[in-house]
């Protein structure tokens, strides 16, 4: 049960199992990593391990004080989660909290989500708690950014940091857990660059696969030149800013899979790996350097989303020009 389907964070695992057993848990420990990546679920194990009452395996899993934390309702591990800014009252009413002895159990733990959208006194009144703490006591800092953090707190605390995990790992998770098949599996797993919290969201959003289809369709009509049926696929496309990036992405890997197609003839490394037959197709027709060369393209409109371009210009340029390198 211990650290079950947390998806590639062997090594921090590792550390943790190993503080846990030998009983040298630190008062404080940053856990850094993107978001999406697995630490509040991480972090919540940890907090259950620390207050787990088995002798041995912990967090067990079943003993009160597990099913509990696994409930949300477990009296001695505080959450902080806002989402803007985490002010100095925030940071003030956890330090009236952690002198308060553990009633249940005899452990203490806060977890400070967003850790970095503390205030500069939120943060130094932290640190005072930070320099001496109860016995009994341990702050999980979970931060996507922990230079944005005073050095000073980084030096006082245990320093976890998670990593993306390998692809195969996704897939396993997928497979096992959310009951994938082995190709639907590689296929979500790949797009998510190892971010467990992005294999998921892209397992449960419909317009994902959606968006995938209409690209698919618009590389086939650019190899066709057909530009005015180019041009409304692309307003199918144009969205919010934050899932644009997907757009770019799905783009990118399906070059990329010709490329590595024509160049290796193998498809172990695709990544559109159900549209294996639809990318052989493609591979013959367009040679390696037009692939490298769309490639570029799209990186480089990737790149313009970071400022305000328009963003369905931003793609009828791209395609545009993509178009050119294929017509040459
Ligand atoms: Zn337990």
């Amino acid at each position: 049960m211990a650290f079950e389907h947390i998806v590639g964070q062997g090594r921090t695992i590792a550390l943790l199992r190993h503080l846990l057993t030998t009983n040298r848990i630190p008062h404080a420990f940053l856990m850094e990593g993107q978001r999406g990546i697995g630490k509040g679920k991480l972090a919540l194990q940890l907090a259950m391990g620390i207050c787990c009452s088995a002798k041995e395996s912990r967090p067990c899993g079943s003993c009160p004080s597990c099913v509990k934390a696994v409930h949300g309702n477990h009296s001695e591990i505080k959450r902080i989660d806002e989402e803007s800014v985490i002010k100095i009252e925030t940071i003030r009413e956890l330090q009236k909290e952690i002198q308060l002895k553990p009633y249940e159990g005899t452990k203490k733990v806060f977890i400070i989500n967003n850790a970095e959208a503390m205030t500069i006194q939120a943060q130094n009144a932290l640190l005072k708690t930070l320099e001496e703490p109860p016995s009994y006591a341990t702050i999980i800092l979970l931060t996507n950014n922990a230079s944005s953090l005073l050095p000073t707190i980084i030096s006082r605390c245990q320093l976890l940091k998670l990593v993306p995990a390998k692809q195969e790992e996704v897939a396993e998770y997928l497979i096992s857990v959310e009951g994938l098949s082995l190709e639907e599996s590689k296929v979500v797993a790949s797009f998510s660059n190892g971010v467990i919290g992005r294999a998921l969201r892209i397992l449960k959003d419909e317009e994902f696969r959606k968006k995938r289809d209409i690209i698919i369709d618009i590389t086939k009509e650019l190899l066709g030149g057909k530009i005015i049926n180019l041009l409304e696929r692309v307003s199918l496309l144009n969205e919010e800013k934050a899932l644009l990036e997907d757009v770019f992405d799905i783009f990118l890997s399906w070059y990329r899979d010709i490329l590595i197609y024509r160049e290796t003839r193998q498809v172990d490394f695709i990544m559109n790996c159900d549209k294996i037959e639809e990318i052989k197709l493609q591979a013959n027709k367009i040679n390696s350097h037009k692939s490298k060369e769309i490639i570029l393209i799209i990186e480089k409109n990737k790149g313009n989303t970071r400022s305000n371009v328009n963003h369905q210009l931003n793609l009828e340029v791209m395609l545009l020009n993509i178009q050119e390198v294929l017509s040459w």
